[in-house]
């Protein structure tokens, strides 16, 4: 398709200052020609014209932590055992609704029988309306530790095999679990930590060494230092962090994915729905926890991508406004928000051809009514999403 957007405010995605009139032609799915509209030699009547006055822009987002497999919402656990066609279905339908939003990539970080590898071929194959999708098949955790479908080893060796079987599986990432899901899920014999520094060096060597990203998830302090000094790309959550892990995080280059928006949406649900008090209580607890963590991962020059959770907690798909509202909270600008779901989460992703509006890269954009650069919340705003140059909602 060969596309003109016309005389648009632009934000491209790499920093700098937001430009006034500016027009991006398309060609065959990719960033032909960025400059301003004036200067636009091409024949209006052979294109498709966007209208972009008074319009602002963006690259599409990439939302660094969603599990399409669940839909979120009070009961999302439960969501994750459901029948498998169940949830196969479902996930076409959430991964649309994360399209719709402006998210033209995303990283499925762990899902039921790896359903969400299976969802990223079809997403590839252009069969399903999804973001462009990374998928981790399914979290690797140790026996006694997280979900009951997660992939479960003992020692070593057979932490070296999970791996090697996600990979033949077809997953673009590793996921390992260092800490519970939630507060039920850790059996009352467990250890504290059965994922300690050794076993967690023995998954980064393995990944790295197949070529693989790993994300870690690390909920709780002692996962969190540990998670922090292990060399993985992107520890997720992180609300435990304190200041020398963060130290330890920038020296690594390890990514802080903090999904704030998924304990804000708990707090949310434990008041609207009859939780008991304990619940509530913890719910404020994360929530206020990882705010004062990204606070301090701020300051401390860690680099943040911006990922949501959705479907692997309270938080809904297609809400990826409210976790850039979120940063902004906590002290970022609102180009440092959009910077965290654009080039950053590029980089984490490993997709060098996205994640910027410059010439040559691959046409994934966002249209908005409003400016986000001036008040985030611009980002419900979506007029139009653009996905390799095809105009998908
Ligand atoms: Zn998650």
């Amino acid at each position: 398709m060969h596309l003109l957007i016309d005389e648009v405010q632009l934000w491209d995605g790499v920093g700098s200052p937001a430009q006034p009139k500016m027009s991006v032609e398309v060609r065959d799915g990719r960033i032909h020609w960025v400059g301003p509209a004036s200067q636009w030699q091409g024949n209006r009547a052979t294109v498709r014209v966007v209208e972009g006055r008074a319009r602002t822009l963006i690259p599409g987002l990439m939302d660094c932590h969603v599990h399409y497999s669940s839909p979120g919402g009070p009961d999302w656990i439960a969501r994750f055992t459901d029948p498998i066609p169940e949830i196969s279905m479902r996930a076409v339908e959430l991964a649309e609704a994360s399209l719709r939003s402006g998210v033209t990539t995303a990283r499925d970080v762990g899902a039921p029988q790896g359903v969400s590898i299976r969802l990223a071929h079809a997403a590839r194959a252009g069969e399903i309306r999804a973001p462009n999708i990374r998928a981790a098949g399914t979290w690797i955790a140790h026996r006694g530790t997280y979900v009951s479908f997660a992939r479960h080893f003992g020692e070593a060796g057979e932490l070296r095999a999970a791996i090697k079987s996600e990979i033949e599986a077809g997953a673009d990432l590793i996921k390992v679990a260092l800490s519970g899901w939630n507060e039920s899920t850790r059996q009352q014999a467990a250890s504290e930590i059965p994922f300690d520094e050794k076993l967690l060096s023995v998954a980064v060597e393995e990944a790295h060494k197949s070529g693989f990203k790993i994300a870690c998830h690390a909920n709780d302090p002692t996962s969190c230092r540990i998670a922090a000094r292990g060399g993985v790309d992107s520890l997720e959550h992180g609300m435990f962090l304190q200041a020398d892990d963060l130290e330890a995080m920038v020296k690594n280059k390890t990514c802080l994915v903090p999904t704030m928006s998924v304990w804000d949406a708990m707090l949310c649900y434990a008041r609207a729905v009859d939780w008991p008090e304990t619940r509530k209580k913890r719910a404020e607890d994360l929530r206020k926890g990882s705010l004062a963590a990204v606070t301090a991962a701020v300051r401390a020059g860690v680099q943040i991508a911006l990922g949501t959770d959705a479907g692997g907690g309270a938080a809904r798909h297609g809400r990826i406004a409210r976790e850039a509202e979120l940063m902004v909270e906590c002290g970022m600008e609102p180009r440092d928000a959009l910077i965290a779901a654009t080039s950053t989460a590029a980089r984490l992703i490993g997709e060098d051809e996205r994640g910027s509006i410059e010439e040559g890269k691959v046409a994934d954009m966002v249209l908005l009514d409003a400016d986000p650069l001036e008040s985030i919340g611009a980002l419900r705003l979506v007029a139009a999403v653009f996905q390799g140059g095809r105009h998908v909602a």
